[in-house]
């Protein structure tokens, strides 16, 4: 099936041929019609699958059927982080260009008056961070009671935020007759609450299972000791001569540290996380996306919207405490029919949080050595593994290294 056949706006569709998208991807497929047909939809999908237009085409294709005088906010999409909402903002520009509509993009960390200079020039769309679209409504900067379309996108890791208070202050702003569209890698019971509350009668739609990232990307587990993860990161990097890969870690100093190090190794390396500023944040994915830096070593949150066609490598250096994110992670390759490579390096004290991401793929993830990075057996087995994530952390902030080696082949 192609575009054409959804009857949407021919200006939206020359966009489309524009940008190279033959076909509507699953989610598209999903969501196009039912947000057409003015249906309030809850939309389980992951970053990558083409979620973002799978919104953002139905709202443009109805605000360009009904223009309105002065263009007040009729869409509003809130995202949890600043850069998943650049990435929106720069979507919606991209499929509107041929059309008369106007988007306008606040979150924080960056001077208001920027965002207040186009705010006041009209914008049909704005795609905003909760905090700073709170700013803006508090100083009376924008009004929403225009607002027919009303999107949460990436709607589990905002309440993974704590933005529930942001979110509930915005709901009191916008009109009750809306239509609510809501967005989410997961549907667990926090999620399908917060659906109940914010949305009317929805659809519920879930045309991929949990594991479709994971489908496209090759995932390779090593077993490997923890203090020599960098020195096979760098190896791996340099033998093979990837270009662009994206290394996870679990702290914003670790990313820092990582970073570093693999300087050191030779290996132009930049780290992405919440502590640096927005100016030092889009340098580094700028400089990684024009191959000038070779590895961006990157926080989960920062992780957020990075949208980098053709990343083909991910690293996940140490496997996240949510086994939610390793979807996420390893869905920034193999993004939109892309294949894609993610490595995951286990330490022993890790084989449980290998567990729980087993549990979430349904899918078992055999562990294999590389040759020159075997876990060294001999080493102090007896800190045996932690039992909880709490325990984990605890024993992680008192630096005391890797807790236990079983071996390269996990036990089950
Ligand atoms: P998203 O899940 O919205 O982050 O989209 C992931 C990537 O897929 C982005 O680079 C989009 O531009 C691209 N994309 C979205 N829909 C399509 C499509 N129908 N055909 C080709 N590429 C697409």
């Amino acid at each position: 099936m192609s575009f054409s056949n959804l009857t949407l706006n021919k200006n939206l569709l020359r966009a489309l041929t524009e940008l190279g998208y033959d076909q509507p991807t699953p989610i598209q497929l999903g969501t196009i019609e039912p947000i057409l047909k003015q249906q309030d939809i809850m939309a389980r999908a992951q970053t990558g699958t083409g979620k973002t237009a799978a919104f953002a085409l139905p709202i443009l294709h109805r605000l360009a059927e009904n223009e309105c005088e002065g263009r007040p906010v009729r869409a509003l999409v809130l995202t949890p982080t600043r850069e998943l909402a650049q990435q929106v903002y720069k979507n919606f520009e991209g499929y509107a260009k041929y059309t008369e509509l106007k988007s306008a993009i606040a979150y924080g960390g960056v001077s208001i008056k920027a965002q207040i200079t186009a705010l006041k020039q009209g914008a049909d769309v704005l795609v905003a961070t909760p905090g700073r679209l709170l700013d803006h409504l508090t100083n009376g900067t924008v009004t929403l009671d225009k607002l027919q379309f009303l999107v949460f996108d990436e709607a589990d890791r905002m309440l993974d935020m704590g933005f529930m208070d942001e979110i509930s202050r915005v709901l009191k702003c916008v009109p009750k007759q809306r239509q609510t569209l809501m967005f989410s890698a997961t549907f667990d019971d926090d999620i399908h609450k917060l659906g109940k509350t914010l949305l009317n009668d929805p659809q519920l739609i879930e045309v991929d299972a949990i594991n479709t990232a994971a489908e496209k990307v090759e995932q390779i587990i090593y077993a490997v000791d923890k203090d020599r993860k960098r020195e096979m990161v760098s190896h791996m990097i340099g033998a093979k001569n990837w270009r662009q890969v994206l290394i996870f870690v679990r702290t914003k100093q670790g990313a820092d540290a990582l970073a570093k190090e693999m300087g050191k190794d030779g290996i132009k390396a930049v780290s992405i996380h919440g502590d640096k500023s927005q100016g030092a944040r889009e340098k580094a994915l700028e400089d990684f996306k024009q191959g000038t830096i070779r590895a961006l070593v990157a926080t989960d949150v920062a992780s957020r919207g990075l949208d980098i066609r053709q990343l083909n490598y991910v690293i996940n250096y140490e496997l996240p405490y949510n086994a939610e994110d390793y979807i996420h992670r390893i869905g920034r390759t193999g993004r939109a029919g892309e294949n894609g490579l993610a490595i995951s390096l286990i330490s022993p004290d890790e084989n449980y949080l290998l567990e729980e991401v087993e549990k979430v793929l349904d899918e078992r993830l055999v562990a294999q050595w590389m040759p020159g990075y075997e876990p060294d057996l001999t080493k102090d087995t007896s800190g045996g593994r932690p039992k909880s994530k709490a325990q984990h952390k605890k024993r992680n902030q008192k630096g005391s290294g890797r807790a236990g080696g079983s071996g390269g082949r996990r036990r089950r």
